[in-house]
């Protein structure tokens, strides 16, 4: 099958309206609304690296897209489009089945049009490049944490990085575990809510220390994180009971749920987002004036976040 067929047959798939010109020509071509602003953002996952040798198409589809997602949703983006380089070691039509199918799936799920890419032959390797739409001035920054803003994070963390560990010790994860690796479900509806009551935001991808450590950085201030407040499934909960290791939830990575700081006075708005929504939102910290991320409880080690070289 030539490179042409593949995508006619496995990628191509009904347009948004906003599409203008979508797959088949040198460039794709989308309109915009004015006072928008594009977010843009991409991610490669790499076989062994990013994802064990062993994972199905369907989930290694779902995770390309979903940490891609999750950057859209850190900045409180709209989902608009994407485009796709796929690396592959052969044509595998079984393969390229499952994989296009759970592509599909989730990109339907957030209204998010494939519009282009490539396809090349080497060793397995998936880049999306996604892009999304925020309104002028909107987005949810990294830069505007405020001194006395609560630090809130969604759901659970840890469960991702506990799968990984117990896969590296041939122990099986619970499915519950596994869910959370293979197919992390990107907090887009989440981001949008948050936009006009957080005033900082980052998706957690190497770890809440590390990401949080981000919003620090760029806001130029410190947080106090009282480590009994973290949202952690039982798992994770019975895990650090065993070991004391607090780093797998603040260092392991692959979490993809949100980490945002709101002003006092729009507690009450989180508070009512969360049963709209659904999602768990706990508050874990607040951000201090003296620079430097302090934990309720002295780490036996320092956690090293996850590092790419
Ligand atoms: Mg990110």
């Amino acid at each position: 099958m030539n490179e042409f067929n593949l995508i006619e047959k496995y990628f191509n798939w009904t347009k948004l309206d906003s599409t203008t010109l979508g797959i088949g020509d040198d460039c794709a071509l989308v309109s915009i609304e004015p006072n928008n602003r594009l977010a843009t953002s991409v991610d490669t996952l790499i076989e062994g690296v990013h994802f064990p040798e062993n994972t199905s198409p369907a989930d290694i589809a779902h995770k390309a897209l979903g940490v891609n997602l999750s950057d859209l949703a850190a900045m409180g983006a709209t989902p608009k489009y994407f485009t796709l380089a796929l690396t592959l070691p052969a044509y595998d039509q079984s393969w390229l089945e499952e994989f296009s199918a759970s592509l599909k799936t989730l990109a339907n799920q957030y209204k998010i049009d494939l519009i282009g890419g490539d396809t090349t032959k080497g060793a397995l390797s998936i880049t999306i490049n996604v892009t999304g739409v925020v309104t002028q001035n909107q987005a949810l920054l990294r830069s505007s944490a405020r001194v006395g803003d609560l630090i809130f994070v969604s759901n659970t963390i840890g469960d991702a990085a506990l799968a990984w560990q117990q896969l590296q010790q041939d122990i099986k994860p619970s499915q519950q575990l596994l869910k959370q690796f293979n197919t992390p479900n990107p907090q887009v509806i989440l981001g949008q809510a948050l936009l006009g009551v957080a005033n900082a935001c980052i998706d957690l991808s190497d770890g809440l220390d590390q990401d949080l450590g981000h919003i620090l950085k760029h806001s130029g201030v410190g947080a106090k994180i009282n480590l009994a407040d973290l949202p952690l499934s039982e798992e994770v909960a019975e895990y650090i009971l065993k070991t004391n290791d607090w780093c797998l939830p603040l260092a392991g990575g692959d979490d993809y749920q949100l980490c945002f700081t709101v002003a006092q006075d729009k507690v009450s708005e989180v508070k009512a987002l969360e049963k709209e929504l659904g999602i768990q939102l706990n508050s874990i910290g607040f951000i201090t004036k003296d620079i430097g991320l302090e934990y309720s409880k002295r780490l036996d080690q320092a956690c090293s976040a996850y590092q790419h070289f």
